[in-house]
């Protein structure tokens, strides 16, 4: 059974809840209500017809045969996220606390997002469940993200500009929260990755883990075995930590969290989280931040939105205290290489974030033999990512 945090909040030395006064009772309110429905068949019930019939799951594992690495034999399956309604693995947890939300008679939902992805997921449940929805967006994002904010817009939801900071995701959440903590009574805020005040890292994980619950099942069904390593990129967490839950009481299984290096593990510009950064408090719970000496939070870099965040889940840095999950880093231009070839090789274009994850695979792969099976969380599409990516992969 994976773990629950304990009665504070805490993975190991890791999570729990730093916030003003006026949230705690707020979190004790979705705590009960979290734990309360976790306990009752008929809310899963409830939630696995919509991820059936809105989402369109369970989502198809693919074996990939023409990707690196899938040419040295060894099979790499991609778990296709992808294929969700609205194109990641975020609606999965946006139904789950939209349905907790709807339970505990919440009016509003409000929402932070960077690149949108988020957002458009609290949007889409918002139109679906009838529920206003208010997000909150860094200036910077919503000029790179024009396409999403539209989206968001033409689902009925209001976007507003926060212009603190770096204008960026750090300071969407900063606002969501002060936001929040004038309005808990009637308001469900609904966080995007297992991030936040406990119970948020425990309560996202649990709508994420149909993820890896699917996907050991499925892999055992084809191959009668399990996978010997399963790869997820690491922005906040939420897919990997999806994927990892089913697997990490099968000790044979090795587990890899990527991170997004940038432009380079040393140079500066990056958002890799574990591999760079030290203890710290951010967005209400204690895990790793990329800060300086004086706990100032650092600029992030990462060509793919969804890495580029200086915090990582508690959950996380207890896994990799424990040993039990190893967190490396890839930089942009493989990710961007994985992204290509995933393309042209397999007729998918996949995320930037879930390219991450791909490139990693393709490095493991050269040193698996047939005897092993690799899986990786293809977290999300890259249409989003056109863009982006069309300024760099020449023809
Ligand atoms: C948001 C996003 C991520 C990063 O978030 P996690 O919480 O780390 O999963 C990864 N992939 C895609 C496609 C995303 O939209």
């Amino acid at each position: 059974m994976p773990m629950r945090p304990d009665a504070r909040g805490y993975f190991g030395e890791f999570g729990g809840r730093f916030v003003p006064e006026v949230l705690v009772a707020a979190l004790d309110e979705l705590e009960a209500a979290a734990y309360d429905a976790f306990d009752d068949p008929e809310f899963w019930q409830e939630y696995h017809a919509i991820l059936r019939d809105f989402v369109g799951r369970p989502s198809p594992l693919y074996a990939l045969e023409r990707y690196p690495g899938a040419h040295a034999r060894v099979p790499i399956l991609i778990k296709r996220e992808d294929t969700n309604h609205t194109g990641a693995h975020k609606i999965n947890n946006t139904v789950g606390q939209a349905l907790l939300a709807k339970r505990m008679g919440k009016q509003r939902l409000i929402a932070e997002t960077g690149a949108g992805q988020h957002g458009v997921a609290t949007a889409t449940v918002g139109a679906k469940f009838g529920f206003p929805v208010d997000v909150y967006m860094g200036e910077v994002d919503i000029e790179r993200q024009a396409l999403n904010v539209f989206v968001m817009k033409l689902l009925g939801a209001r976007v507003h500009a926060v212009g603190g900071g770096t204008r960026t995701l750090k300071d969407a959440t900063n606002e969501a929260f002060r936001v929040w903590a004038s309005c808990v009574e009637d308001t469900f805020y609904v966080i995007g990755s297992v991030v936040g005040a406990h119970p948020y890292p425990y309560m996202v994980r649990e709508f994420q883990k149909v993820i890896g619950d699917e996907a050991r099942a499925q892999t055992l069904q084809r191959f009668g075995r399990l996978p010997s390593d399963v790869v997820a990129c690491v922005g906040g967490g939420s897919n990997a930590i999806g994927m990892f839950t089913a697997f990490l009481d099968d000790p044979e299984v090795r587990l890899w969290g990527v991170e997004a290096a940038g432009a380079g593990l040393t140079s500066g510009r990056s958002a890799a989280t574990l591999a760079l950064g030290s203890v710290g408090v951010l967005h209400g719970s204690r895990s790793y931040v990329l800060q300086d000496a004086n706990g100032q939070v650092s600029e992030t870099h990462s060509i793919s939105a969804g890495l580029d965040y200086p915090g990582v889940g508690p959950e996380h840095a207890f896994l990799r205290a424990s040993g039990r999950v190893t967190y490396v880093g890839v930089d942009d231009v493989d990710a961007l290489a994985a992204l290509r070839d995933c393309a042209r090789l397999e007729g998918i274009v996949p995320a930037l974030e879930s390219a991450h994850a791909l490139a990693y695979a393709a490095q493991l792969a050269q040193r698996r033999g047939a005897d092993d099976l690799i899986l990786v969380n293809l977290s999300g599409r890259g249409d989003k990512d056109i863009g982006q990516v069309g300024q760099h992969v020449a023809d």
